[in-house]
């Protein structure tokens, strides 16, 4: 009547709240889902959902919030193993160094081998805070540019993810990114990765080796090898042997049964070589010393496993000689198991100066599992430019502080909605 016209607004406009669909984009990447998911599970609550179009542009910003957040994070992180280096004394010329993780492995599990990723990532986690201190991002595709391409004109303006060659294999993925990470340890937290822990894969050791990361400070990156890898692929040697098999006409007597008592000795052996590693490590010894009388307790463990105690008083042990308990090393040596197991165990010996450490990479394996999470345990679509990004973002600041939603309240607007904190600290 009066032709009155006013504008309300369904929520609040304090700019110290989060508006709703900055909310549910922030709140879908971290749990996983996109954009058709959350339309459903709106309207399952009969919410009206925002368009895709408004989903995409929310996303956008969410993303750079998202990578500001994790590289805080990481910032953090640095200065805290910076601070226990030096508290250790541990540097170079001034410069602290420090132990790492690298993998980059998840990409291949989560996608299978059949699929050639089209983005890879490299992390690299402290070993003593267990925080992610870098994360590289390797994408071979980019919708705007592939369409662009393929209808044989320029794109347009647009910021670009792809940053890698779309012929490059994988693994060079990882790897690259992961060498990124240690080219600029020093700028980015002035500490010097000078150690790192490796699950057996050569190729990334080497990328990092050949890119020199610490010339200037005449450092050499070391390389650990990780205790569970070096114990699994132990077990996996003694499976195999329990395994072998042998054609019925050449085959001795009682062949099976030996192979058998390889069988069920395979988790005492690697219990026997833990043990081990154990007692020395607790030594006050020099550090060559204590690898050097590693190697030779792990080469009498066979013996003294299977029965056999000539060199167990040697190695400082004191076996009871039960004379009911069958001396088998003779009888797996006629068959040529025997043998077999002392080349694996022979080959692990090598490692003792890594094992004496003790160090393994779980670190990463744990925030391989939450990556898995954010994005979704499948394929990403790729036509959802730069989720991937804030997806392994997300992942960042969710395996640092715990509380992923918490701090990216924080860092948008200061303010964390009571409901998201009392959620999170329940965890
Ligand atoms: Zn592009
Ligand atoms: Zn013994």
């Amino acid at each position: 009547m009066c032709n009155y016209e006013a504008n309300i607004w369904s929520e609040p406009t304090e700019p110290e709240t989060l508006d709703i669909n900055t909310a549910a984009v922030a709140g879908s990447i971290t749990i996983g889902i996109g954009f058709a998911q959350l339309e459903e599970l709106c309207a399952a609550m009969s919410i009206p959902c925002m368009s895709d179009k408004t989903y995409v542009k929310f996303r956008e910003n969410v993303i750079n919030d998202f990578e500001k957040t994790a590289m805080e994070n990481m910032k953090v992180a640095g200065k805290v193993e910076k601070q226990l280096a030096l508290e250790r004394k541990e540097s170079v010329n001034d410069i602290p160094y420090i132990t790492v993780v690298a993998d980059g492995s998840w990409m291949k599990r989560s996608y299978g081998n059949a699929y050639d990723s089209l983005s890879g990532v490299g992390a690299i986690i402290g070993y003593r805070t267990k925080k992610v201190l870098f994360i590289g991002i390797r994408n071979k595709f980019c919708t705007i540019c592939d369409i662009a391409e393929r209808n044989g004109i320029k794109p347009r303006d647009h910021k670009c993810y792809k940053n890698f060659d779309r012929n490059a294999s994988s693994t060079s993925m990882e790897s690259d990114a992961i060498a990124e990470g240690f080219k600029c340890s020093l700028k980015m937290h002035g500490i010097i990765y000078r150690t790192v822990i490796a699950d057996g894969d050569i190729s990334v050791y080497q990328t990092i080796v050949d890119s020199k990361p610490y010339r200037e400070q005449m450092v050499t990156v070391k390389k650990i090898e990780c205790t569970n890898h070096l114990l699994r692929n132990l077990c996996k040697k003694l499976r195999a042997v329990a395994e072998t098999t042998q054609q019925k006409m050449y085959r001795k007597r009682g062949f099976v049964q030996l192979r058998n008592v390889v069988k069920t000795n395979i988790l005492k052996i690697r219990k026997e070589v833990i043990k081990a590693i154990d007692l020395r490590k607790e030594e006050k010894q020099p550090d060559h010393y204590k690898a050097m009388e590693l190697q030779k307790d792990i080469l009498n463990i066979p013996s003294h496993i299977f029965g056999e105690h000539k060199g167990c008083k040697k190695r400082g042990r004191i076996c009871d000689h039960d004379e009911t308990k069958k001396n088998y090393v003779p009888f797996l040596k006629l068959h040529g198991l025997y043998q077999k197991v002392e080349s694996a165990i022979v080959y692990l010996s090598g490692y003792s100066d890594s094992l004496l450490l003790k160090f393994t990479n779980n670190p990463a394996e744990s925030f391989n599992s939450i990556i898995c999470k954010e994005i979704g345990g499948k394929r990403i679509n790729f036509g959802n430019r730069g989720s991937y990004n804030a997806r392994i973002a997300g992942a960042v600041v969710q395996y640092n502080t715990q509380q992923v939603l918490t701090q990216v309240h924080k860092s948008i607007c200061n303010n964390v909605p009571p409901i998201v904190d009392t959620l999170e600290k329940r965890r």
